[in-house]
Formats: structure tokens, sequence, C-alpha cells
């Protein structure tokens, strides 16, 4: 049950109605299809980001589109690299017109409050131009109040929280692939998904500060993690989860004024 929040769930009929009734906002997840070590599903980041969404849009009144399922393609310093079996992502220039186009439907039948939720690092900058774009296109059709609000979740964690998470010290985002975290948040949401005996008992895979190309398979992670997930607990998940939701949420209403 998803409380009616899912737009591929509605009608047409009620989606029209709720679009001019209540200006909701419309909540477009961004994940990607990619390895998350021996122990967690290819679509962890689409699972996350799309729960995440969910909660959020029963709190504010939002509704939830059909997640942007891959990504741009995996980086060996924050993701492990493009060349693990399983990991699928798209060219830079695809995820940018996707999310254009994807964006501009939304504001042709009328959404006004779009909120982009990443959960993929290297998504980042080919998100900001589709929106960029879109924008310009939007304004050339007349339609100069779109808004569009971007946010990664994992930035919504407050110092308590994290330190409670990484009681011996947090290794950084980057290394945040399939860790603590997002191992800890699957475990609060789908615990059918996660092999806690398969995690990889490894230390934190330190990468030099540049990246090199073609990459090699040879160097960095060979297990796809890139500092262990064996903190990971569903405690943390839920402790997690509920602050990106109630972080999240309050940003989305002051910025869209609610
Ligand atoms: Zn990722």
């Amino acid at each position: 049950m998803s409380g009616g929040v899912l737009i591929s769930e509605l009608s047409w009929t009620s989606y029209d109605a709720k679009l001019k009734r209540d200006n909701p906002v419309i909540i477009l997840p961004v994940g990607s299809l990619e390895q998350h070590g021996p122990h967690s599903p290819l679509a962890s980041d689409t699972i996350i980001p799309t729960e995440i969404g969910k909660a959020i849009a029963g709190k504010i009144g939002g509704l939830v589109a059909p997640a942007i399922a891959y990504g741009y393609k995996s980086m060996p310093r924050t993701g492990g690299g493009n060349h693990f079996p399983g990991t699928t992502s798209l060219d830079g220039d695809t995820l940018v017109r996707l999310t254009r186009d994807i964006i501009c439907e939304f504001a042709r039948h009328g959404a006004r409050r779009i909120l982009i939720l990443d959960s993929h690092y290297e998504n980042e900058m080919f998100l900001i131009e589709g929106i960029d774009l879109a924008l310009k296109d939007l304004n050339s059709w007349g339609i100069g109040d779109l808004k569009v609000m971007k946010v990664r979740y994992f930035e919504f964690i407050s110092e308590a929280t994290l330190a409670k998470v990484f009681p011996d010290g947090f290794p950084g985002w980057p290394l945040e692939h399939a860790g603590v975290m997002t191992t800890s948040v699957l475990l609060h949401l789908r615990p059918d998904l996660i092999h806690m005996d398969r995690v990889p008992n490894q230390k934190p895979v330190i990468y030099p500060p540049y990246d090199l190309f073609p990459v090699d398979p040879a160097q960095g992670t060979q297990t796809g993690i890139l500092a262990t997930a064996k903190g990971a607990s569903p405690e943390k998940g839920k402790l997690l989860f509920d602050e990106f939701v109630d972080g999240i949420s309050g940003a989305v209403r002051e910025a869209f004024r609610l």
C-alpha cells in the first residue's frame, strides 16, 4: 500500500484533478542500477530515494513519480567502477535529456513544484544540467513559474546521528557506497534484500586524489565496497531514514513555502 502517492497508480483524471486542485510537489527519485557489494541489491540507489519520497509525499501531500532507475557511470573513487557486472549506466547526455524531458512533461501537465531526490553520487552535474535546460525550454514556452529543488538525501544527517552511526569515525560520503549507512537504511526498509553474512570485512579503500583513464579494474576495490558495512543495523537504518524524511520534508516546506 502506498496511500495513493504514486503517480503510476493514479488514473489520468485523478492525476489531473490533483494537479489542478493541490499544486502538489512532484517527487522524482533518481538512482542507478549499480553493484553495491556482494551483500546489497543492484537497485540500492533507487529503492532508498523511492521509499524516502513516498514517506515525504505522505507528510506534505506530494506525489511520487516513477524513478529514473539508471544513473551516470559508476566511478572507482565513489562507487567502485563501471566495470562491475550489473552496473548498467547511462552516458551523460542521455541522463541530461531524460531529466530535461521528464521535467518539461510534468510542467506541461501543470506541475509547478518538483523535488529531485538524488541518491547516486555520479549523477549530480547531469541532473543540474537537465534542470537548467528544462527551465530554459519552459521559459521559451511561456512557463516561468516552475520551481525545482534537488537534494542528496545523505546530506540531511545531523552530527549527532553521524556519531551514533559511525562510532569509530565517519569515512566520508564517497566511501559510503554500500557501507554502513546505505546497508542500515536497506536493513530497515528491505531486510529481505540484504545478506549481512556476505559483507566483506575489509579496510577502507584509499584512492589517490586523481582519476586515471582508462580505469584499471585490477586497481581499487575488488569486492565493490569501499568501506565495510559490518556496523550496519536496522536500528541505525530507522534513525537515518526518519532523519532524512523529517529533514527533507522541512526543507521542502521552506523552499516551496508550503
Ligand atoms: Zn551509486
